[in-house]
């Protein structure tokens, strides 16, 4: 029997989910018992009677840290409640970046434990520790991780069985196959002056399928030159 997919949030603001994965695919599905979404409060760790989770940083600086006495026993306790091999995942600019290839990995797996941080960060301690991966979703600075949170689990619960309306729309989407996808037309045909390309219209499958190969890999080729070359290496 295959178990359920499961994400787990460890985070100082709980309320900000089940958010934008309350809604749409994500939340019918949510909603449909088809994933699991829980959180815990970093806060109910805290020992001291003001719930505190961070503090100054070792050697002076801006901001503060998430402290590794109550970071750690938070892990624990996620630990404790998902499958024995769920990974744990600490969202942060620092991690290899998210990729496809990794959400279809996380998604065949039984779930996602997600260490969402604020401040500067968690101290180091607690990360090394917890044997803690970290993940980025890009070459930016976020003020915590939920937002990259929910944008991991969005991606990986896409994926799951019976989630997505159209499954074969998986297989050609962008960097399924490695390329970026072809360009999408709708009624009405012409608009603005514009009209859907005559090839769409013609009925001819096979015909159709060699246009969007071709249109995904000249946009590949165009945009994003590093996706391309890796294609083309292999
Ligand atoms: N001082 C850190 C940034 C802290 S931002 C640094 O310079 O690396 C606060 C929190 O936001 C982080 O602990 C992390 O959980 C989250 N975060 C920020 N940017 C992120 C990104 N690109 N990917 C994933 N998480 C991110």
């Amino acid at each position: 029997m295959s178990r359920i997919w499961r994400a787990l949030t460890l985070t100082i603001f709980p309320e900000m989910f089940p958010g934008p994965l309350g809604l749409s695919l994500a939340g019918k599905a949510l909603g449909e018992g088809k994933w699991v979404l829980s959180t815990l409060d970093i806060r109910d760790f805290a020992t001291d009677k003001h719930r505190s989770v961070d503090d100054t940083p070792a050697g002076g600086g801006a901001g503060m840290v998430m402290r590794a006495d109550i970071a750690a026993p938070a892990i624990d306790a996620a630990r404790a409640a998902m499958p024995t091999d769920t990974p744990t995942i600490y969202l942060s600019p620092r991690g290899a970046q998210l990729t496809q290839v990794r959400v279809r990995d996380l998604a065949g797996g039984p779930g996602v434990i997600l260490l969402c941080g604020r401040f500067e960060g968690v101290d180091q301690r607690a990360l090394d520790a917890r044997n803690v991966e970290e993940v980025s979703i890009g070459d930016y600075v976020l003020s915590g991780g939920e937002l990259a949170a929910q944008v991991l689990i969005d991606a990986c619960v896409r994926l799951l069985p019976g989630v997505a309306g159209n499954e074969a729309s998986l297989a050609e989407e962008s960097f399924a196959s490695g390329l970026l996808e072809y360009p999408h037309y709708t009624r009405p045909r012409e608009w603005e002056g514009r009209a859907i390309p005559d090839v769409l219209l013609s009925g001819d499958h096979e015909k159709i399928a060699k246009w969007r190969r071709e249109q995904a890999e000249k946009i590949t080729k165009e945009g994003r030159p590093d996706l391309w070359q890796k294609l083309t290496r292999r």
